[in-house]
C-alpha cells in the first residue's frame, strides 16, 4: 500500500498533469510540453517501482525539501549539473536578497516600549520570522512577532515571506490577537502544503503596560516581571498543521524595567562539545540577571553566551533573539 508521503506525490504529479493536458489543449501541443508531459510520467512510473526520490546517479535520497518544490527533480544536490547548480546559486542569492528586505531595519523606541534584536541565519537565507509592527490607529499599539517555519533553505524562506506578508495585512484588522492567529492559521493551513508550518509568537503591547502573548508552539516567550521569570508555554498549535484551531491569550500588565524575551530554538538548541544543549533555563537565568542592563546589551550577552557555550563549533541552525522592554 502507498503511504502518506507517495499519496502526496501522487497527488502533487497529477495535479501537473491535469495542468499540462489542460495547457496543450488550449495552446500548440509545444516541444516543452511534450518533454514535461513525459518527466510528469517518468516520476509516475518512479513512484509505482519505488524508486521516487532516489538520485538516479548515486542512489540516495533527493533531500525532500527539494522535492516538495519540485517533484520531477531525478538527482540529489550532489549530481546536479554545473548549470544547474549555478541556477540554484542564483534562486538563493534572490531569495537572500528579498529576505533582507523583510527584517526589520533596526531597533525600535515607540510609546512606552523598546525593543532590540539579534537575526542570525545559518545559511544564505533563513526560516526564521521576526516583525515589529506597529499599526496606525486610535489604540497605538505594538506587535512583535518571532516565528520558525518548518525546514531549511529557499522553501523555508518562501514560507516566512509569506508568513510576513499575512501579518502586515492581518493586523491592520484590529482584531484581538487569539483571533487574529485563528486566521492567520485558517489562511496558512489552506494556502500551504500538509508538511508545511510554523510555529509563531505574537506579543500585543499597549501604552498602559498591558501584554498580550498568544503562542502558536514556539519556544516559550520569557516574560520578566521584576525578579520573576515566566515562561508563556505554547496556547495552540503551531500555524498551518490544522485549519481549525483555537488560541488562547496570556495577559499581563507589566511595570517599566520589565519585558518580554523571545528567541527560536537555534538559541537554546544551541550544543556545546558533548551534545549538550544550551536550554532555555539558562537564558531565563541571563535575562532576569539583566534587568538594569540596557536592552542592546542584553541582547549582545545572550548572543555571546550562547557563543561561549558551543565554543565556536558551527552553527547548524539559524539564531534569533529579540527582547522587548517597558520603558518610563
Ligand atoms: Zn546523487
Amino acid at each position: 500500500m502507498e503511504d502518506a508521503r507517495d499519496l502526496f506525490y501522487r497527488e502533487q504529479l497529477m495535479q501537473r498533469r491535469r495542468n499540462l493536458e489542460a495547457a496543450a489543449s488550449e495552446f500548440k501541443q509545444t516541444v516543452r510540453l511534450m518533454r514535461l508531459m513525459q518527466e510528469v510520467d517518468t516520476a509516475l512510473r518512479r513512484l509505482d517501482e519505488c524508486s521516487f526520490g532516489v538520485c538516479e546517479l548515486c542512489h540516495d535520497p533527493i533531500e525532500e525539501e527539494r522535492l516538495v518544490a519540485d517533484p520531477l527533480v531525478t538527482v540529489c544536490l550532489d549530481h546536479m549539473t554545473p548549470e544547474q547548480h549555478r541556477q540554484l546559486e542564483d534562486d538563493l542569492d534572490l531569495a537572500h536578497h528579498i529576505q533582507g528586505q523583510f527584517i526589520p531595519k533596526g531597533p525600535i523606541t515607540a510609546d512606552g516600549w523598546e525593543a532590540r534584536f539579534h537575526y542570525e541565519p545559518a545559511g544564505v537565507v533563513s526560516g526564521d520570522y521576526l516583525d515589529l509592527l506597529s499599526p496606525a490607529g486610535p489604540d497605538g499599539d505594538l506587535y512583535f512577532l518571532l516565528g520558525d517555519v518548518a525546514g531549511k533553505g529557499v522553501a523555508a524562506s518562501m514560507l516566512m515571506a509569506h508568513l510576513h506578508a499575512l501579518f502586515r495585512s492581518l493586523i491592520w484588522m484590529h482584531e484581538p490577537v487569539g483571533e487574529m492567529m485563528e486566521r492567520a492559521n485558517r489562511i496558512f493551513a489552506e494556502s500551504t502544503l500538509a508538511s508545511q508550518y510554523a510555529t509563531l509568537a505574537l506579543v500585543k503591547a499597549s501604552g498602559d503596560g498591558g501584554l498580550e502573548i498568544c503562542n502558536a508552539g514556539h519556544c516559550p516567550p520569557l516574560l520578566l516581571q521584576g525578579d520573576e521569570v515566566h515562561a508563556v508555554e505554547a496556547t495552540g498549535l503551531p500555524l498551518g498543521m490544522f485549519s481549525e484551531g483555537s488560541y488562547e491569550t496570556r495577559s499581563a500588565r507589566i511595570e517599566p524595567g520589565d519585558g518580554v524575551l523571545l528567541y527560536t530554538d537555534g538559541i537554546t538548541e544551541a550544543m556545546d562539545g558533548s551534545g549538550a544543549e544550551y536550554g532555555a533555563e539558562r537564558l531565563a537565568q541571563l535575562a532576569a540577571e539583566g534587568r538594569n542592563i540596557p536592552l542592546e546589551e542584553l541582547v549582545l550577552t545572550c548572543v555571546q553566551d550562547v557563543q561561549t557555550f558551543t565554543q565556536g563549533k558551527p552553527r547548524t541552525d539559524d539564531r534569533t533573539l529579540m527582547a522587548i522592554r517597558r520603558v518610563e
